[in-house]
C-alpha cells in the first residue's frame, strides 16, 4: 500500500507523528519492542554451578574417606564447607551478573522519532507501532518500518537478507507479493542505515518484527572468555597439577615418617584442597564487574567486558578532534571573500551561540546588504540543516544539530539576515548530504523567479577542487588564506554555487567540477576542552601517546595538538609531525609503520584510513584505543582493540562496533577509564600473590614438620579452615580495593605480562618463608616445652589464621604502608577481617565447634604473643615496603 494508506491506518500525523499519550497506550497494548529474553538463570541453578569443579569432587572424596576411618565429624565439616563454598559463590556471582547486566541495559539501542510534532530521542524499547522513525546515516533501524519520505536512502540489510553491499530504497508501493530483500518500500529492524536519511512509520515492533520471527526467544549471549580470564584458568591448572603432586608427596613422606596412614590421606587431601585457588574465578568476576561500575560512574559504558583488562594495557589512545579534544562549541570569527580581485576580510565578533556582535570589515561595519557577504551567508544558511533556539528562561542560546552549521545561523544573524525568511523564500528542492569522505555538501533551491541554484560547502580543497578556473590568481589566494586560517587553530569552511544545475546522487560531487564559482571562506574557532590537556599530560606520564586523528585540516590540527601538549612545538624530540590523508595515502607500509612515532596527527583523514592507521599501531606491538562517531568508522572501532564511541555525537552503529561508549565525548574520561583498568589488573595481581602466599606458607609448614620428624601441625579440618573460612573472607574483598593513586605513573601493563612477574615472585619470597618460620617455629619450639599437642595445634592453628590477616593487609600495596589511613580504605576488606576473626573466635571458644575442629579453648592472655609473633609477618613486609619507597626516591 502507498504511504499516506500506512499512515492512515497507523492513525500517524505525518507532520507531527503519534502523541505521547497514543505512544504510552500503544506501548501498553503492544509491549516493549523488545524480544523476549530468556528467563533470568534462577539462584539454585547457580548454586548447582558452584558444584561442577574438581575442588568439590576431591572434597566429597575426603568426606568419603572420613566416613570411612569412622570420622564422622570431619565428614561433617568438610560437607559444610562445601555447602558454604557454594553458598558465598553464587552469592558473590550473582550480585556481579546482576550489576553487569544493569550496566549492560545502558549501552542499549536509541532511535529518533517523531512525536507530539517535535523531535525525540527514545530508547528502542520503547517505540510502538505508529511512531515516525527519524533515520540518517550511522541510525539503526529499531523496528520494522514502512518509508514515507526518503533521501538516497541506502540501508545495510547484511543481517536480515545476507546481502553485502547497501540497498537504495524508495518510497513507491510494491506488488503484494514481494520477497523480502526486494521490499525497497520497508526498512526492517536489525538492519542499519549507511546512508541519506527518511522517515518510516513503524509497523511492527518485537517479536512481530521479520528478525524477531527468525530469532524468538533470545539465547543467554554468554560473554566470551577474556584473555585474563583464560590466564587465570591457566594459572589455576598449573596449581591443581602441583597440588596432586604435593598430595602425592606428603603421603610418601607420612608413609616413610610411619605415620597413621588414614591421618596422613585426610591431611594430603586437605593441603591438596588448600592449594587450590577457588577463590580466583569469582574474584575475576568481581574484579571486571567492580570495574565496570566504577568506569560508568564516571561516564565510560563497558559493552564487551574484555575491554576492562585491554584499557590498562593501552599504549596508544587516537582520538578523534572535534568535541573529544574540543568542546565542539563553534564560533565563526574570520570571513575571507574573494572581491573583484582584491580580497576582502571581515572579522567578527562576539562569542558562542548568541547572535550578538558585530562584523567589521578594516574596522567599519559591513551587513547582509553587502552583495558579496549576502552571497556567502545564502550558502551559509541553505546550505545547513542546523536550527537555532532562542533562549528559554534563563538558558542560553542553543543549536539542533551539527555546531559547525549552527555556527554559520548565528553568523547570518549577526550580519542581520534573518535565516527562517532566507529558507522560507529559497525552499530545498534537492541534497547532497554531507559526509567525511567528501568532506562536503550541497543543495539545490529555487530563488524566487530566478533560476535554480546548487550551493555547496564543505573543506577548503574539496570545494576549490571543484571550482572554475576562471581566475587562477583567485583560487590561489583562496588556498593561500585557508591556509593561513587552519594554521591558527581556525576550522575553515569554504563556500560555492553553481547556477541553474541540477544535483544527481549517482553523479555526486564529480558532476559539478569546473563549474563552482567560490563565494568565500569562513574560518571558526573550537576551544580546546580545558580537562583535555591535563588528562594529556597524565597520558604521558603513564607511557600512553595520544594521537590526533582528525577529519579536519592539517594545520587546525597541529595548532589545536600543540595547544593541548599532544603534539611536541618540533624540538626534535617528541612526535611532532602531521600527516594528512593524501600523504598517508602514498606512505607504503613500511614507511607508515617507521614513521609512526613521530606523527602526532593524522588530519583529513577518511574513515577507511583510520583502519589502516589502527592496523600500523597494532603492526608495531602497540595496544591501540581508537575513537569514532560515524558508520564509517565502524571497521576501525572494530578492529581497534579498544573501540570507543561517542556517546552524543555517535551513531548506533558506531555504538555498537565499539567496545565502550564515552557517554560525554570527552578525551579525560577515556584516560579515567583506563586508569580503572588498571587498577582492576593491579587488584587481581594482589589476589593472586596472596592466595600464593598463603597456600605456600601451609604446604612449608607441613613438609617441614613431615621432614623434621614431627606429628601434623594441623589437622585436617583446621587446614580446610583455615583455606576457605579464613582466607575466603577476605581474598575477594582485595579486588574491591580503591585506586592506590600512583597507577598512571606506571607503565601499560604489558599485554604478555606475567600474572607471577618476578616483583610479584619476589614477594612471595619473602612472605612465604616469613609465615612458615613463624608459624613452624611457635609449633616446634611448643613442642619441645612439652605442652599437650591439641593445645599446640589450637596455637598453631590460631598463628596461622593470624598470619593471614596480617598478609592480606600487606597485599594492599607493593610499596604503601598498610598502617594508617590505607587500612580503613577498603572497607569491604575491613568487613571481612571482622568477619574472620569472629569466626575464628567461634572456632575457638564454643564448645561444639571445638569438638569438631579439634581445638581447645585458648586462655585470652594467651593469644598476646600470639599476635605479637604473627604480626612479624607484617613488620617485615613493612619494612622491605620502607626501603622500596627510598629506593625510588
Ligand atoms: P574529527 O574527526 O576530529 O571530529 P571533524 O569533525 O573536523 O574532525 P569532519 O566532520 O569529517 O571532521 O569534517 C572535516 C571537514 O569537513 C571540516 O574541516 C570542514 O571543512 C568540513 N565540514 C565539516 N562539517 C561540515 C558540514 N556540515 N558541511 C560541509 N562541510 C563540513
Amino acid at each position: 500500500m502507498d504511504a499516506d494508506e500506512a499512515l492512515r491506518r497507523c492513525g500517524t500525523d505525518p507532520q507531527r507523528g503519534l502523541d505521547g499519550a497514543a505512544a504510552a497506550r500503544r506501548l501498553a497494548e503492544h509491549g516493549p519492542n523488545a524480544l523476549p529474553e530468556a528467563p533470568p538463570r534462577p539462584a539454585w541453578l547457580g548454586l548447582l554451578r558452584q558444584f561442577k569443579s574438581p575442588l568439590i569432587y576431591i572434597l566429597f572424596a575426603a568426606a568419603v574417606l572420613a566416613v570411612a576411618l569412622g570420622h564422622h565429624g570431619d565428614a561433617g565439616v568438610i560437607l559444610a564447607v562445601v555447602v558454604v563454598n557454594a553458598l558465598i559463590g553464587s552469592f558473590q556471582e550473582g550480585r556481579a551478573e546482576r550489576s553487569m547486566a544493569a550496566l549492560r541495559r545502558l549501552s542499549g539501542l536509541h532511535v529518533r522519532v517523531l512525536r507530539d510534532g517535535a523531535e525525540r530521542v527514545v530508547e528502542a524499547r520503547e517505540l510502538v507501532p505508529g511512531d515516525l522513525m527519524l533515520l540518517a546515516a550511522g541510525d539503526a533501524v529499531a523496528a520494522d518500518a514502512r518509508l514515507v519520505e526518503q533521501v538516497q536512502l541506502q540501508v545495510a540489510e547484511a543481517a536480515l537478507t545476507g546481502e553485502s553491499v547497501p540497498v537504495s530504497k524508495s518510497v513507491t508501493p510494491l506488488p503484494e507479493v514481494t520477497g523480502l530483500a526486494d521490499r525497497h518500500d520497508m526498512v526492517y529492524s536489525g538492519t542499519h542505515v549507511t546512508g541519506g536519511r527518511a522517515r518510516a512509520v513503524v509497523v511492527a515492533t518485537g517479536v512481530h518484527t521479520e528478525v524477531g520471527r527468525i530469532a524468538g526467544l533470545t539465547e543467554r549471549a554468554e560473554e566470551p572468555k577474556t584473555p585474563l580470564e583464560l590466564r587465570l584458568e591457566q594459572f589455576g591448572r598449573a596449581l591443581v597439577a602441583a597440588a596432586l603432586g604435593l598430595f602425592v608427596l606428603v603421603v610418601l613422606l607420612g608413609l616413610w615418617r610411619a605415620l597413621p596412614l588414614p591421618e596422613v590421606l585426610m591431611v594430603a587431601i586437605s593441603q591438596m584442597v588448600s592449594m587450590v585457588p577457588e577463590g580466583l574465578p569469582v574474584a575475576m568476576t568481581i574484579a571486571l564487574a567492580v570495574g565496570m561500575q566504577r568506569m560508568a560512574e564516571r561516564g565510560a559504558i563497558i559493552r564487551r567486558l574484555s575491554a576492562v583488562e585491554t584499557l590498562g594495557s593501552t599504549t596508544v589512545i587516537c582520538s578523534d578532534k572535534t568535541g573529544t579534544l574540543t568542546r565542539n562549541e563553534m564560533t565563526v570569527v574570520e570571513l575571507w571573500l574573494p572581491g573583484d580581485g582584491t580580497p576582502r576580510e571581515i572579522a567578527v565578533g562576539g562569542i558562542g551561540y548568541a547572535p550578538e556582535g558585530r562584523l567589521l570589515e578594516q574596522g567599519r561595519p559591513v551587513d547582509a546588504r553587502d552583495p558579496a557577504l549576502a552571497g556567502l551567508l545564502a550558502a551559509a544558511v541553505l546550505c545547513n540543516d542546523a536550527e537555532l533556539q532562542p533562549p528559554a528562561g534563563d538558558a542560553a542560546w542553543t543549536v539542533l544539530g551539527d555546531p559547525t552549521e549552527g555556527a554559520l545561523l548565528v553568523l547570518a544573524a549577526k550580519a542581520g539576515a534573518d535565516p527562517a525568511t532566507l529558507r522560507r523564500d529559497a525552499p530545498r528542492e534537492a541534497e547532497l548530504p554531507f559526509d567525511s569522505d567528501t568532506k562536503l555538501m550541497a543543495t539545490r533551491h529555487r530563488l524566487g523567479g530566478a533560476p535554480r541554484r546548487v550551493l555547496l560547502k564543505g573543506a577548503p580543497e574539496a570545494l576549490l577542487r571543484l571550482a572554475h578556473g576562471e581566475d587562477a590568481a583567485t583560487l590561489a589566494a583562496a588556498r593561500a588564506q585557508a591556509e593561513a586560517m587552519a594554521t591558527r587553530a581556525l576550522r575553515v569552511l569554504a563556500f560555492g554555487s553553481v547556477d541553474d544545475d541540477t544535483l544527481d546522487a549517482a553523479a555526486g560531487f564529480d558532476a559539478l567540477a569546473g563549474r563552482v564559482r567560490l563565494l568565500g571562506l569562513a574560518g571558526q574557532i573550537d576551544p580546546p576542552r580545558e580537562e583535555v590537556r591535563q588528562a594529556v599530560a597524565e597520558c604521558r606520564r603513564a607511557g600512553i601517546r595520544p594521537v590526533m586523528v582528525t577529519g579536519d585540516h592539517k594545520l587546525t590540527g597541529l595548532a589545536i595538538a600543540r595547544a593541548l601538549g599532544i603534539a611536541d612545538d618540533g624540538d626534535g624530540r617528541g612526535a611532532c609531525r602531521a600527516v594528512d590523508g593524501p600523504e598517508l595515502e602514498r606512505m607504503g607500509e613500511a614507511e607508515l609503520r617507521e614513521a609512526l612515532p613521530s606523527i602526532a596527527v593524522f588530519a583529513r583523514v577518511q574513515p577507511a584510513q583510520k583502519l589502516r592507521i589502527v592496523e600500523a599501531l597494532q603492526a608495531r606491538g602497540e595496544v591501540v584505543a581508537m575513537t569514532g562517531d560515524g558508520v564509517n568508522d565502524a571497521p576501525a572501532l572494530a578492529r581497534a582493540d579498544v573501540g570507543v564511541a561517542m556517546g552524543i555525537t555517535g551513531t548506533e552503529v558506531a555504538k555498537s562496533a565499539a567496545k565502550i561508549v564515552v557517554t560525554d565525548d570527552n578525551f579525560a574520561t577515556i584516560v579515567g577509564a583506563v586508569q580503572q583498568g588498571r587498577v582492576v589488573y593491579g587488584n587481581l595481581k594482589k589476589v593472586i600473590l596472596y592466595l600464593l602466599a598463603t597456600s605456600m606458607a601451609e604446604v612449608l609448614v607441613l613438609l617441614l614438620a613431615l621432614l623434621g620428624g614431627f606429628p601434623l601441625p594441623l589437622a585436617a579440618v583446621q587446614i580446610l579452615w583455615i583455606n576457605i573460612v579464613t582466607e575466603g573472607t577476605v581474598t575477594v574483598n582485595l579486588v574491591m580495593d580503591p585506586p592506590d593513586g600512583d597507577e598512571m605513573r606506571r607503565r601499560p601493563v604489558s599485554r604478555d605480562d606475567r600474572l607471577l612477574g618476578t616483583a610479584l615472585l619476589r614477594r612471595v619470597a619473602l612472605m612465604t618463608p616469613m609465615i612458615a618460620a613463624v608459624t613452624f617455629g611457635w609449633f616446634a619450639w611448643r613442642l619441645s616445652q612439652g605442652v599437650p599437642e591439641d593445645l599446640v595445634r589450637t596455637e598453631t592453628f590460631t598463628v596461622l589464621a593470624m598470619c593471614q590477616w596480617f598478609n592480606v593487609l600487606n597485599c594492599q600495596s607493593a610499596t604503601a604502608s598498610a598502617l594508617g589511613a590505607r587500612l580503613l580504605r577498603n572497607r569491604w576488606l575491613v568487613g571481612g577481617l571482622s568477619l574472620s576473626v569472629a569466626l575464628q573466635a567461634a572456632v575457638l571458644y564454643l564448645p561444639p565447634m571445638n569438638a569438631l575442629f579439634h581445638t581447645v579453648p585458648l586462655p585470652p592472655a594467651s593469644l598476646l604473643p600470639l599476635v605479637a609473633l604473627a604480626s612479624l609477618v607484617l613488620w617485615a613486609e613493612e619494612a622491605r615496603k620502607l626501603r622500596a619507597r627510598g629506593g625510588r626516591r
